[in-house]
């Protein structure tokens, strides 16, 4: 076995035009530009190579389809003890002491925890295909 081939993408910041790096799974999120240090949603120029990475609107989208969300907010509770909260306008999660989590938080530790991420693509992609 040898290790996944795995590229970053590259962006571009919406207000200086400085195009980095950046994870696929951190696409849709916001982010410092290196440059001139203004933080917002970078535009997508260049994929990568990436596995089985998903996208931060990948992830809202799971949460927020009626096909997906059950199972999305199921792996969520089982792998964070986090419950999706959905109050007019902003979703966020809360743990069992009732404090607030961002969709956020959530991506970037399912994201980071390979097992999950590899949990989650593939149920994505059994809905999606
Ligand atoms: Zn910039």
């Amino acid at each position: 076995m040898t290790e996944p081939h795995t590229q970053p993408d590259t962006v571009e910041c919406p207000h200086c035009h400085t195009r980095f790096p950046l994870a696929h799974y951190l696409l849709g999120m916001r982010q410092r530009c290196p440059a001139c240090g203004q933080e917002d949603v970078p535009k997508l120029v260049d994929s990568g190579h990436w596995r089985c990475d998903l996208t931060f609107g990948d992830f809202q989208g799971l949460l927020r389809d009626a096909y997906t969300q059950s199972s999305t907010v199921e792996r969520v509770s089982r792998w964070l003890g986090w419950m999706l909260q959905q109050p007019e306008g902003e979703a966020f999660f809360t743990d069992l002491l009732g404090r607030r989590h961002s969709l956020e938080a959530a991506h970037l530790l399912i994201q980071t925890t390979p097992e999950w991420q590899l949990n989650l693509y593939r149920m994505a992609m059994s809905f999606w295909r």
